[in-house]
């Protein structure tokens, strides 16, 4: 690890404030999509901080250590949108919404910030919408003109935005899908989006609810990906300081645990509604404004570490084989805090063919197709990607009934045995 790596951030990201303390600290990890190849298993990875701070003055929930995109995002792993039929239908229904609720007109300008393959774009198009993408991953971009959804291949940033306005004019909606937790430097994000949005425009974001990760104790989504961990509450200030206001607020279901923000330049054009003012209460009664609510976080997290500790240990004592199932970003963080390593877990299995024949960051434990189950006969089956649990356990009926048990790590750690 070099110290040009990471660099400490010592100002809030959405109000600029100073005022930061810091409410959780995890065991540090390397980046968590980082997987090496049987040639790179002698290399020792660099490890990171994993550190959250609070802004006294914003409420805004923060990573301090800040890795260097070119570090995080040298390894991509992941499938592009139009893959799952389940987001691809979520996206479908979105597109129609927004179209609705605003009463867009034929040609008005949807521009969406972190296109992907231009999956979201697409139902807009198909609406009769002008669309226009951004997405800083060049060849994701060219999925996306190849599809006939217009990309440039950059970071959404001020610049970008004025040659966009100059190019196609003000746009009528900008979207952005969870991209925006994993931008540094979000003022630049902000103001380019103002240049760009028309004066009865709407910028929606949607984003990861901290409110859902603090009251489920779903920690693992903290890695060094996500910079921020976003509340209602610090958006009022960050846009504030633009001169855009927050309008309306929802949360939303599919994925679970996220929030989609409403955005207006001032003075907006729509009235506000009573959705804001909700969520604020919600996050100040769950203590999320209150410093001592927030330490509590450790103790909680520490509790379900310490309590999975006893069940895996109990389990080992009796020589039983124990291998994981999923190896998504988010176990990196949960085997690195809860101190599972390749002395208690032999093998992951995963779906995801491009992880296959790698090892995990760090622990370097074997990743497996999922035949492997069968072929090895493990005792136990820890599900890492425990927010799919249900579907994973349904699949793999077969092998609860004639080979092993499934142990689900959280919230509370247990072993499931039958299917009810
Ligand atoms: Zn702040």
């Amino acid at each position: 690890m070099s110290l040009e790596d990471f660099y400490f951030r010592d100002t809030c990201r959405m109000c600029l404030s100073r005022d930061l303390e810091r409410i959780l600290e995890l065991t540090p990890t390397p980046p968590g999509n980082d997987f090496v190849t049987k040639a790179e298993l002698n290399i020792t990875q660099a490890c990171y901080p994993l550190e959250l701070y609070f802004c006294k003055n914003c409420h805004h929930v923060q990573l301090g250590h800040v890795v260097k995109p070119e570090i995080l995002y040298q390894k991509d792993y992941s499938y592009v949108s139009s893959t799952s039929s389940h987001f691809l239908s979520h996206l479908r229904d979105y597109a129609k919404y927004i179209v609705d609720r605003f009463q867009l007109n034929k040609s008005d300008l949807v521009i969406d910030i972190g296109s992907n393959d231009g999956a979201c774009l697409k139902f807009f198009k198909e609406l009769g919408m002008t669309v226009q993408g951004v997405d800083p991953a060049a060849n994701i971009a060219d999925i996306a003109i190849a599809a006939g959804i217009p990309t440039i291949a950059d970071f959404f940033s001020h610049s970008v935005a004025k040659n966009l306005l100059f190019e196609k004019g003000p746009a009528k909606i900008i979207t952005s899908h969870n991209a925006c937790a994993h931008i540094d430097n979000l003022d630049s994000v902000i103001k380019g989006v103002k240049t760009l949005l028309d004066d009865d425009g709407v910028f929606i974001l949607e984003v990861g609810y901290f409110y859902d990760v603090f009251t489920n104790i779903w920690f693992d989504t903290i890695y060094h990906e996500h910079v921020d961990f976003h509340t209602v509450e610090p958006f009022i200030a960050l846009f504030k300081r633009h001169g855009m206001e927050v309008i309306s607020v929802e949360r939303v279901s599919p994925q679970g645990g996220s929030i989609r923000v409403f955005v207006q330049k001032s003075p907006a054009t729509i009235k506000h509604d009573d959705t804001v003012n909700e969520l604020i209460k919600l996050e100040h009664d769950a203590g999320l404004n209150d410093v001592s609510q927030l330490l509590n976080y450790q103790k909680r997290i520490d509790q379900v570490r310490d309590d999975l500790r006893v069940l895996i240990d109990n389990i080992k004592q009796d020589n039983k084989l124990i291998a994981g199932f999923g190896a998504p970003t988010k176990a990196t963080t949960l085997m690195a805090h809860f101190g599972i390593d390749g002395n208690d877990i032999s093998f992951i299995v995963d779906d995801n063919p491009l992880k296959q024949n790698l090892f995990t960051p760090g622990t370097h434990i074997p990743v497996l197709s999922s035949e492997y189950i069968y072929k090895k006969k493990p005792d136990y089956l820890l599900i890492l990607a425990w927010n799919f649990a249900e579907p994973i356990m349904k699949t793999h009926k077969k092998y609860l009934e004639e080979i092993g048990q499934f142990i689900l790590p959280m919230p509370k750690p247990e072993i499931i045995n039958s299917l009810n």
